[in-house]
């Protein structure tokens, strides 16, 4: 999978290459991480990119030529433009699975006070936040993006490593999980882990992934149960 990545930071996304997993699916040429320098793109004399806001207000903005000229040089039918942006559809889980089945994506990182509007209401496809917070610039949002879907593309995450138990891909979070020793400080390991009765401990999973989610996710326990059962009332 391709990710175009528009930004005024190049630099930020080498870290990716060392990165773990993501750092392996770019050895194995699974994942591609094309970076764009948005500067590059600008006419004006001093490579500016920003300007003061009309109408007034604090700091600068992002001006729409280096913007529009950067997102044409990587316009391709069929391939989302997402702007990262406080304004957006908040990311989950669901809409991870659903980009990894794109073979390419490009994302648009703003800066200062984020870009002109005219950018995002005629040439973007989508915006994603990815919290309802704000941050100073799209780069941390972009590099969320890149990990939670390249980790969804086939092959990234090795055969023993597998996304579909973790939490949030079900609507629920994960069971408890535990490894070496079996007793630490006098806290033991759920005897059933080690029973050997496959079907005992898949209960067990099973149950520690609901206790867990209705306990630190009542919301997401909620919803999990509304889908479980539309008509049930609550
Ligand atoms: N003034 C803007 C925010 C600009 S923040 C507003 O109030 O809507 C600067 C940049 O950080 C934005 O252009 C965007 O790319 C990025 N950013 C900020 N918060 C974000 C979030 N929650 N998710 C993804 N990107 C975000």
């Amino acid at each position: 999978m391709k990710f175009n990545i528009l930004t005024l930071f190049p630099d930020f996304f080498d870290v990716l290459k060392d990165y773990g997993v993501i750092g392996r699916g770019i050895d194995k040429g699974l994942i591609e991480i094309n970076t764009v320098n948005i500067r590059d793109f600008s006419t004006d004399k001093h490579k500016r990119v920003d300007d003061e806001l009309f109408g007034g207000g604090a700091g600068m903005l992002m001006t729409a030529q280096p913007l529009y000229d950067s997102l044409q040089s990587v316009k391709k039918s069929g391939v989302p433009r997402i702007y990262l942006s406080p304004q957006g559809r908040v990311l989950d889980q669901d809409l991870c699975n659903e980009l990894s089945n794109l073979p390419e994506i490009t994302l648009l990182c703003g800066h200062y006070e984020g870009i002109d509007s005219r950018i995002t209401d005629e040439f973007v496809d989508m915006e994603i936040s990815i919290g309802d917070y704000c941050l100073s610039g799209g780069e941390i949002g972009a590099l969320v993006l890149v990990d939670s879907i390249s980790r969804l593309v086939k092959g990234v995450l090795g055969n023993e490593e597998s996304p579909l138990t973790d939490s949030h891909y079900n609507h629920l979070l994960q069971h408890n999980v535990y490894t070496r020793p079996r007793d630490f400080m006098g806290l033991k390991v759920p005897q059933v882990l080690f029973s050997g009765n496959h079907k005992l401990i898949e209960e067990w999973k099973e149950k520690s992934a609901l206790d867990n989610t209705r306990k630190k996710r009542p919301d997401l326990y909620e919803k999990y149960l509304r889908k479980q059962d539309p008509n049930k009332g609550f």
